[in-house]
């Protein structure tokens, strides 16, 4: 079977599988834990359009969930479906970024790739933070100046109450050739935003506004 779960879906259904968890830890009754399994379900099917029979077999499993170990697994066994970002070298992330002098890239061989629906890192000698994602099925790249707020706040990728920084980039104005400066508020860790992101419509609505 092909990949079918993107890296947000995946992380919806982790979300779902912790409310099973807690569920059962919590709740004896029958009809309760049968109620909470169907909503679990339900739900992660609702976030796939035109799903195959032996996919929703796959997502099925979710209903037999009752405590932690029944967790790790199910995850495990989606996680191997799920749909890796797409393939990058240091070669590509330079060719998005061309007004780049001196670009230090992240160290690729480190990265969870079926955890990431964005790369991002922050380059400390600039203050510049870069993050690359895939976009009407390509990839771009997107820089600012990234000033550490050191309190929490909403971010606007993730949507999650983080320790965020302020993200400042040129973006496209009304007139022809004029830019205007936009800040945004973003998680400083990639990796927690990352793990936050069960949508993509926050993450949509930002690369629309700059790109
Ligand atoms: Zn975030």
């Amino acid at each position: 079977m092909e990949p079918f779960i993107q890296t947000h879906q995946y992380n919806f259904i982790k979300e779902q599988v912790q409310y099973l968890v807690n569920g059962h830890a919590s709740v004896n009754d029958f009809d309760v834990l049968k109620t909470l399994e169907s909503l679990a379900i339900e739900k992660v099917t609702s976030q796939f359009d035109g799903l195959q029979e032996e996919q929703k077999e796959v997502l099925n499993g979710i209903t037999n969930i009752q405590d932690k170990e029944d967790a790790v697994l199910f995850l495990a066994r989606i996680k191997s479906h799920v749909i890796p970002f797409p393939d990058i070298s240091e070669n590509t992330i330079h060719k998005l970024f061309p007004k780049t002098k001196k670009l230090k890239t992240p160290r690729l061989e480190n990265i969870d790739f079926k955890e990431t629906t964005y790369l991002s890192w922050i380059d400390k000698g600039s203050s510049k933070k870069f993050i690359v994602a895939p976009h009407f099925g390509t990839l771009i790249g997107v820089k600012g100046s990234f000033t550490n707020s050191n309190q929490k706040g909403i971010c606007t990728l993730c949507n999650g109450n983080e320790e965020v920084g302020l993200f400042v980039s040129e973006e496209k104005g009304t007139g022809n050739g004029t830019y205007v400066k936009r800040g945004s508020h973003i998680c400083r860790n990639s990796e927690t935003c990352n793990q936050n992101i069960t949508n993509l419509k926050k993450m949509d609505e930002f690369l629309n506004r700059i790109k």
